[in-house]
């Protein structure tokens, strides 16, 4: 394997060992579950919009090392983005893993997540890296979880 290929895997193994802005959210005003039945991955994503931005993005679950370095990923991708952006990314990462269709050409750039690349070779691997995003575009339409009351 190539030099970028090990520094890539390093990067999923240690997202997956020590995934970042995990655990419960109390002030989140969107959430949504995503399970991948193939695998048996299964999180919570929960989100905290300021209108349309994203501010905070945290995630639960137990699943696989891929499953759980791409939501890691995610959360630290996604925060600071619009809801626009978000989706945008969502699209790019979706042509990543999978090679079809085509990202919106002003989708931010992948940075950390083009570690992924090299899932669309693995097609079973392909529902572990997108769980996250798939379960983040239910959270940015979910109407589930009401606003918290503003007391300003
Ligand atoms: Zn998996």
């Amino acid at each position: 394997m190539s030099q970028l290929g090990d520094l890539y895997q390093e990067l999923i193994l240690d997202h997956s060992k020590r995934p970042r802005n995990f655990g419960p959210m109390p002030e989140a005003n969107r959430a949504a579950e995503g399970f991948n039945r193939l695998c048996g991955d299964r999180l919570m994503l929960y989100l905290k919009m300021e209108g349309e931005v994203v501010r905070e993005a945290r995630f639960q679950g137990s699943g696989c090392a891929i499953s759980t370095a791409s939501a890691s990923l995610l959360t630290e991708a996604v925060k600071g983005k619009t809801r626009a952006e978000a989706e945008a990314l969502f699209q790019r990462f979706h042509q990543l893993v999978t090679g079809k269709g085509e990202a919106p050409a002003d989708a931010p750039p992948l940075g950390k997540l083009a570690v992924f690349s090299g899932v669309s070779e693995y097609p079973a691997r392909v529902k572990c890296a997108s769980l996250a995003w798939h379960t983040l575009h239910s959270a940015l339409e979910a109407k589930t979880v009401a606003e918290p009351v503003s007391t300003e």
